[in-house]
């Protein structure tokens, strides 16, 4: 059943929202070696499933997303529950309010049932960088579900949860879709506000939806986006209200070679046959060049690197973090802090966005960065003049092992190689499953223009209905 369908079927009294949390539930408890949740609200999820019920009964509106079973990445503020971003840290952190986008899935009656695992500080492309332990590949628990919201994508693939929420700073939504099966979807920077998310590049950031199909995409989006007063960033354009995929006959699709060139050899000739397929389904396909898209990894690394170092200013043990030792002089005691509450990646960042950004330095790299940035950017803007969407791999290579790539960082940087450019763009891009390598799932990115979430939509959804995926 789609996840649109369970919603009606709820509001109409068909289902109860009781019987799909139970559901949940068990799959939760059934899938616990998939360390996917930080924390689990089964009793309130429970509760407020009998609540929605009650109002079926009385014949009273209720919300969207009504009876949906809706996880949220330990980054998203809950009021009254831990946002720990899976680092040491915060393992402690109770937030004092909610996230606009929690606010709304409350408004629109979803529920709520945990924090999900990722990478600390949203920094990783696997889920091994969680100070709670990493969390494991639906498809071979050997394996890295892909990151940083992995537990999002966990939760969704596992039936754990109807929906759920990630963010993505250079893939962080795309990446672990891909690599579970599942729809995610990063939409326009300024969509989705983020007040109450926890900010690691603030000029990259964006929440977005993960749903297993894109139907519930559009659905949570079209909960969340819209403008709000406490992001100064936010627009609402009327599309941006109301998600729909259209038809893809004579849409016109952009290919761009450079996001073939670095792919896996088999993974690029499952997106040729997904291409192929949208074709015979009345898609014109035109060839477009994005040459800068060779430097998104840089270009992405090095802004989110400067942004990060100023973000994570705020964890000294006096504003936020573990309690500080008073008695210590107060370089040293913030000095303690850190070496002890942060991981080898998250201090390896600061230390690089601190260098790039010194004022004897910054002219060489982070200036640098900022003028490439722009030039992908413009690439991106010509490009998509020319077509209706771009379609790209979502992930160079399949899941890894558990383990590997953590001694190399840019190994695990070049994971982003493909994700990255829609952030430094600012663009929407998602993805949905197309195919299948020895029993693991491939996803296809599709990009659109900036607001024309819709564009990408129909694209996903025509994948998704002709791999019958
Ligand atoms: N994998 C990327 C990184 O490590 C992206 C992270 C993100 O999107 N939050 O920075």
């Amino acid at each position: 059943m789609k996840t649109t369908e369970l919603a009606q079927a709820i509001k109409k009294g068909e289902l109860t929202a009781q019987a799909n949390a139970e559901e949940k539930i068990k799959a939760v408890e059934k899938n616990k070696h998939l360390n996917a949740f930080i924390d689990v609200y089964a009793e309130e999820a429970l509760e407020k499933a009998k609540e929605i019920d009650a109002r079926v009964k009385k014949g009273e509106e209720t919300g969207m997303l009504a009876g949906l079973i809706v996880a949220l990445k330990s980054n998203i503020c809950i009021k009254g529950k831990r946002a720990t971003c899976a680092s040491k840290i915060l393992e402690n952190y109770v937030a004092p309010y909610n996230a606009t986008v929690v606010e709304k899935i409350i408004a629109e009656d979803g529920i709520i049932i945990g924090s999900t695992n990722m990478d600390e500080f949203a920094c990783g492309s696997a889920g091994t960088y969680s100070a709670f332990g990493p969390a494991r590949n639906p498809h071979n628990p050997e394996l890295v579900p892909g990151g940083s919201s992995s537990g999002s994508a966990v939760a969704v693939a596992t039936g754990m949860a109807d929906l759920a929420l990630g963010s993505d700073t250079g893939g962080s939504i795309r990446c672990p879709a891909s690599f579970c099966g599942v729809v995610g979807f990063k939409p326009t920077y300024g969509a989705v506000s983020r007040y109450g998310l926890i900010d690691m590049g603030m000029s990259l950031d964006q929440i977005g939806p993960f749903a297993r199909d894109v139907e519930g995409a559009m659905l949570l989006l079209t909960t969340i986006a819209g403008k709000d007063a406490r992001d100064q960033q936010t627009s609402a354009t009327p599309s941006q209200l109301a998600f729909e995929a259209k038809k893809i006959k004579g849409m016109k699709i952009g290919l761009a070679k450079e996001f073939f060139e670095g792919t896996d050899k088999q993974i690029a000739l499952k997106i040729g046959e997904a291409i192929q397929k949208l074709k015979e389904a009345g898609a014109e396909l035109v060839e477009v060049s994005i040459p800068s898209a060779r430097y998104a990894v840089p270009i992405y690394f090095l802004t989110m690197f400067a942004e990060f170092s100023s973000a994570m200013q705020k964890y000294d043990g006096l504003r936020y973090g573990l309690p500080t030792d008073v008695t210590m002089p107060l370089a040293k005691a913030v000095s303690e802090e850190r070496a002890q509450g942060l991981g080898r990646e998250i201090k390896r960042r600061i230390m690089v966005g601190t260098f790039i950004t010194m004022k004897e330095y910054s002219e060489a790299w982070y200036a640098k960065t900022l003028k490439a940035r722009t030039k992908l950017k413009k690439e991106f803007e010509t490009a998509l003049e020319k077509c209706d969407a771009i379609v790209t791999p979502t992930m160079p290579c399949l899941p890894w092992k558990i383990g590997e790539k953590m001694s190399n960082p840019v190994e695990m940087y070049m994971a982003d190689m493909l994700t990255a450019s829609a952030n430094i763009a600012g663009i929407p891009a998602g993805t949905a499953k197309c195919a299948e390598i020895n029993g693991l799932p491939v996803g296809m990115q599709v990009h659109a223009k900036k607001n024309d979430e819709n564009n990408a939509f129909t694209v996903l959804q025509a994948v998704q209905e002709r791999t019958g995926k």
